[in-house]
């Protein structure tokens, strides 16, 4: 679905959205989905040129796809997670989190077959080139600049596009959001401070807030974004959460076998561990 001038939603049978930001000389894809059918050929034939991938993060239903690429970029600290495509992205794993959107959209009917989920083998990595803070691609006439926006994981990166202001914020910025909440073996979460930083100095480059589009349209319909006070608000709720200023509560995630802290802000609840509101030092130094 084209949602702004030469910029395309790419649902993936409702597990994530992909967005292509097309250029005069290239363009831009933000994450590779699940990995259901070759979203190579179809970005390159809807773009009409050459297209180079950004991974906003290191999850599987977000880099599901990666191989079919020669090359792909990523921050430095998302990388570090893991192995890209191995255990992570293998094809068992992404099947069960395509069953997990199955069973929540029940009765309805996806024109993919069981051979479209994508299998590769470990040589089939692609080349990854490591992405520090603003790094920016030209894409011919638009550049899109990618911020690290840590939380959702110590490296997460949004894409922000110059020529329509329009944010790509992965799973950085929803009205459900787990911030270091699954523990991630051998590596620091990013604190709830460095993670209200990043928002800030997004917010300050002077984005479009009633453009916000996050990789799951769960909190908004495919082909709309964000309602426009969401960025806002978890921002903020971030700086309330380390300031103290916030009703806490206690949740038991049988998913991850652990009890997280929540605190609420309008409709919009943000999932934590309370020892990690302070960064010190920070996850990507
Ligand atoms: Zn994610």
């Amino acid at each position: 679905m084209e949602i702004g001038e030469g910029i395309y939603e790419i649902n993936e049978f409702d597990n994530v959205s992909m967005f292509l930001i097309v250029g005069d000389e290239k363009a831009l894809l933000v994450d590779t989905g699940i990995g259901i059918g070759n979203i190579k050929t179809f970005a390159e034939k809807l773009a009409g040129k050459p297209v180079e991938v950004f991974l906003t993060h290191n999850h599987r239903d977000h880099v599901g796809n990666a191989p079919l690429f020669p090359k792909v970029h990523i921050s430095r600290i998302d990388y570090g997670m893991g192995k890209m495509i191995r255990p992570l992205t293998s094809r068992e794993s992404r099947r069960q989190y395509i069953d997990v959107t199955l069973q929540k959209q029940k009765g309805k009917e996806y024109p993919w077959k069981e051979e479209d989920i994508s299998m590769f083998s470990k040589e089939q990595e692609p080349e990854v080139i490591l992405l520090e803070d603003e790094v920016e691609f030209d894409l011919g006439g638009r550049t899109v600049t990618c911020y690290l926006c840590p939380g959702h994981t110590p490296g997460s990166m949004v894409a922000v596009d110059d020529r329509t202001s329009y944010v790509f914020s992965g799973d950085c910025c929803n009205k459900f959001l787990g911030i270091g909440v699954r523990p991630i073996p051998g590596m620091k979460h990013a604190s709830i401070e460095e993670s209200y930083e990043a928002m800030k100095h997004i917010w300050n480059v002077g984005i479009d807030v009633k453009n916000i589009y996050s990789a799951h349209a769960d909190f908004r319909k495919v082909g709309e974004p964000l309602e426009g006070y969401v960025f806002e608000t978890v921002m903020e709720g971030l700086k309330k959460i380390v300031e103290g200023n916030y009703a806490a509560g206690k949740k038991w995630i049988q998913m991850i076998d652990t009890e997280v802290d929540i605190a609420f802000f309008e409709d919009i609840e943000i999932q934590f561990h309370v020892e990690n509101i302070y960064g010190g030092e920070k996850a990507w130094t």
